[in-house]
């Protein structure tokens, strides 16, 4: 019998990172540098409030939304801490910013339509625009020292164009957008029906004072969407809890679709939600910040070419001195260096490798000596 299937799964295939990662695991005695996971525990505060959640029989359907008190907690902090005014009638707890991003493109697409994604960038916004039926269009950075280039994004839009995703700080890169490149953005976009999904889940792993919010621009709040995730500040990912933050109209479609998709984030995780923001996270900056620094200083002391992130917990490294591409690179150094890194051609940028820095000094300084052998050798 012939089974037919949603043709939205034609060009969507298992994450290559993932796959990829897989791969360097069944090497023998291999470092693994490419999971962008904090090798940190969820604070114990966190823990604690939702084992007694829990304990206290918290385990029935909460609100679609997430409970009141916590939105009021989501919004007093993104409001204190990040100068964003969102209302709690304008946000949803979602199940990561994987579920965020999903309910944002998911209510924002026709079939057909356009989401513009600069590049390099995390695999997910590409396979959530196409099961939304839309159309990725690869906006290239690398040109531009991974900021948006006004002429090519100027050229990218269409009358198709539905939403430009901005990532910052970003991943692979660990670069955040200038104030001057968001201002262009801003100004080529402020008259035109496209939504700008802001993806901030590294916001709390700032390393430079000079962050700025596509989301501060409030003339556009109309067609801002604003995604953020527990995993990454508060060594959350196991629990897969974000929130999103926009406007009435796109919030209440979003809404709908939260709700038919997953009803509401977990009930006995919510009160630890709120106590997750009250988590100091300086020192886990400081820590992060410190590696990001050793790091930096190894692969250019080894003569490899990086920009120095301001964010998040990546480096997107050059390979093009090499003559190999980021695939053929990344299999052989895990093969013969026993060293895996994360190739470019993932995030839809060739020449590069992404060494993510969320891992022990002691698997970092081993991971480094290992491609500086390996560099060595070729
Ligand atoms: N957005 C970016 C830029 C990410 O790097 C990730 C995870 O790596 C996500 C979203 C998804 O995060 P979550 O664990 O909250 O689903």
């Amino acid at each position: 019998m012939d089974l037919t299937f949603n043709h939205a799964f034609d060009h969507v295939t298992r994450s290559g990172i993932r796959r990829f990662t897989e791969m360097v695991r069944s090497i023998p005695g291999s470092v693994l540098l490419t999971i962008g996971e904090p090798d940190l525990d969820t604070p114990e505060a966190v823990r604690a409030a939702a084992k007694a959640a829990l304990d206290a029989g918290d385990t029935h359907y909460p609100p679609n939304n997430g409970r009141p008190a916590l939105l009021e907690a989501i919004s007093e902090f993104e409001a204190r801490k990040n100068g964003l005014h969102y209302a709690p009638d304008e946000i949803i707890l979602t199940i990561g910013a994987t579920e965020g991003l999903f309910i944002s493109l998911f209510s924002l697409l026709n079939p057909g339509d356009e989401v513009i994604i600069p590049t390099p960038a995390f695999s997910l916004y590409e396979s959530i625009t196409q099961l939304c039926r839309g159309t990725p269009v690869p906006l290239p950075t690398e040109e531009h020292g991974f900021q948006i280039d006004p002429a090519a994004l100027r050229a990218a839009i269409t009358p198709r164009t539905r939403a430009l995703v901005l990532t910052s700080p970003n991943n692979p890169t660990g670069c955040i957008y200038s104030r001057e490149t968001l201002q262009t953005v801003h100004d080529i976009l402020k008259n035109l029906p496209i939504f700008v999904i802001c993806d901030e889940v590294y916001r709390q792993l700032v390393y430079t004072e000079d962050f700025t919010s596509f989301s501060a621009f409030s003339d556009m709040r109309d067609r801002i969407i604003v995604v953020q995730s527990y995993s990454k500040p508060y060594a959350m990912t196991g629990w897969r809890l974000g929130y999103v933050m926009a406007d009435r109209p796109v919030h209440d479609k979003m809404q709908i679709a939260h709700q038919y998709a997953v009803v509401s984030a977990p009930a006995f995780v919510q009160t630890a939600c709120a106590e997750a923001l009250r988590y100091d996270t300086s020192a886990d900056r400081a820590l992060f910040r410190r590696r990001r620094d050793y790091v930096y200083g190894r692969l250019t002391a080894m003569g490899l070419e990086v920009q120095k992130p301001d964010g998040a917990f990546y480096m997107f490294i050059s390979v093009k001195k090499f003559g190999m591409d980021s695939l053929t690179f990344c299999t052989r150094m895990a093969k013969e260096g026993k060293v895996g890194l994360t190739p470019g051609i993932y995030f839809g940028c060739e020449g590069y490798m992404r060494l993510s820095y969320c891992y022990s000094d002691a698997d970092l300084k081993e991971g480094l000596d290992r491609i500086e052998a390996f560099v060595k050798s070729l």
